[in-house]
């Protein structure tokens, strides 16, 4: 059998960006990823937005690491020249009670420390985009969009530089505790496999309940289940209606059907949020609802063909009837698994925080796990 130090399960933007985090520091750090190439998940399938971190209760791991990992990120995107855009977000109120709601938002901000919120009134929007038609919106400066797929390449070679190993097309089924550490087994490339970890880090996305559970944890007492909860997209067609980023304020398990231009300027509608009981990519929406949605404040989407795009599913702990619920990012030490990190329900922030998620996974791996 195989013998490593850090195993890590799930190479998705996470995975990824533990894995360049905690390689720096660490020798022996295998990435196993059970499908042919890293990140083509939850970490492919995004809005590919940097957000500011308005959305997030005070003090929660969301907030900060997303506050965190805004600033890391745009530090990143520059040194490194990965593409992105800080192109600013407006949250509009489309109705006068929608107003308490983006008072709201703006505590929320400023409590956790997002710079530069500004309230706009409807000619200041209209100046800044004169295909909004609202009350009042609340302007965020520092949302941006970047291209995903480039920051998990970026993380990918810092992995590689440090050392790292990344097996695709390797599925981790099993996770036994031994005297030193855990047995990992599965298969790989249709072998079976087994490597004997002293740290475990879970990163699996959407399975990584299942993950957690291998161990022989109580996943529905520890809160760790995941309700998948997909989103849909379509995009219009022809010239930019928008320059920023164009949400209403949220509602539901999402945050409400938005405009989002890519890096090319061409706009994306969505995603609305809807929760599912299997991983299956396909469109299931009709063109309706995303119309119907976004009329209410880009009335000219009317004039607009809008196409079916692509779809994400949210790996989500808060089920349908649930209120918020932060990221379980845990050392189980406690219960009873010395060296075992679960990362559980990396949701939305979880692209904007990847760095900062890192940093925060390699402070327990230094802290408590290698004391
Ligand atoms: C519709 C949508 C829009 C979003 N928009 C944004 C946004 O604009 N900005 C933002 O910050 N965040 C956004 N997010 C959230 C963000 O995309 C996620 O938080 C992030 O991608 C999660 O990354 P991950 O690595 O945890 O998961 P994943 O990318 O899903 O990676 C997990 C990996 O684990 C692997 N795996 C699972 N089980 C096993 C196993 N047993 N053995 C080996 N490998 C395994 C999977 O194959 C997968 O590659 C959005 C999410 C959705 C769904």
């Amino acid at each position: 059998m195989e013998s490593a130090n850090i195993v890590i399960i799930g190479a998705g933007v996470v995975g990824l960006a533990v894995a360049a985090k905690v390689s720096e520091s660490n020798e022996e750090v295998y990435v196993f990823e059970k499908n042919a190439r890293h990140g083509q998940e939850t970490s492919s399938h995004n809005s590919g937005v940097i957000h500011s971190g308005i959305h997030y209760p005070k003090n929660s791991l969301k907030a900060k690491l997303c506050v965190k990992g805004n600033t890391m990120m745009y530090e990143l995107c520059e040194k490194y020249q990965i593409p992105f855009k800080r192109l600013g977000k407006l949250t509009v109120a489309i109705e006068e009670e929608e107003v308490n709601e983006l008072d709201k938002l703006m505590r929320a901000g400023t409590e956790n420390g997002v710079e530069g919120l500004k309230f706009l009134g409807e000619e200041a929007v209209r100046r800044l985009e004169p295909n909004v038609e609202v009350e009042k919106a609340l302007l965020t400066p520092s949302t941006g969009i970047l291209e995903p797929d480039e920051l998990m390449n970026h993380f990918y070679a810092r992995t590689r530089k440090n050392n790292a190993v990344l097996a695709t097309e390797t599925e981790v089924t099993s996770i036994r505790k031994t005297d030193g550490g855990y047995e990992v087994a599965g298969v790989s490339v249709g072998e079976k496999f087994s490597v004997t970890a002293k740290t475990v880090i879970n990163c699996a996305g959407l399975f990584s309940d299942k993950v957690a559970a291998m161990v022989g944890l109580d996943v529905a007492k520890l809160g760790y289940l995941i309700y998948p909860c997909k989103g849909d997209y379509f995009r219009v067609a022809g010239k930019p209606l928008v320059k920023m980023l164009v949400y209403p304020v949220p509602k539901g398990p999402g945050l409400g059907i938005h405009l989002t231009p890519d890096l090319a300027g061409s706009i994306r509608l969505g995603p609305n949020a809807y929760y599912v009981d299997k991983i299956d990519y396909a469109v299931e929406s009709g063109e309706k609802e995303f119309r119907e949605d976004v009329t209410r404040f880009v009335p000219k989407v009317r004039d607009y063909e809008i196409h079916e795009d692509s779809s994400g599913i949210r790996p989500k702990l808060q089920g349908p009837k649930d209120g918020f619920r932060d990221f379980a990012i845990r050392h189980e030490a406690d219960n009873g698994f010395f060296g075992l990190i679960n990362l559980v329900g990396i949701e939305s922030p979880g692209l904007t925080a990847a760095a900062a998620i890192g940093e925060h996974v390699a402070e327990i791996v230094e802290n408590e796990v290698k004391r």
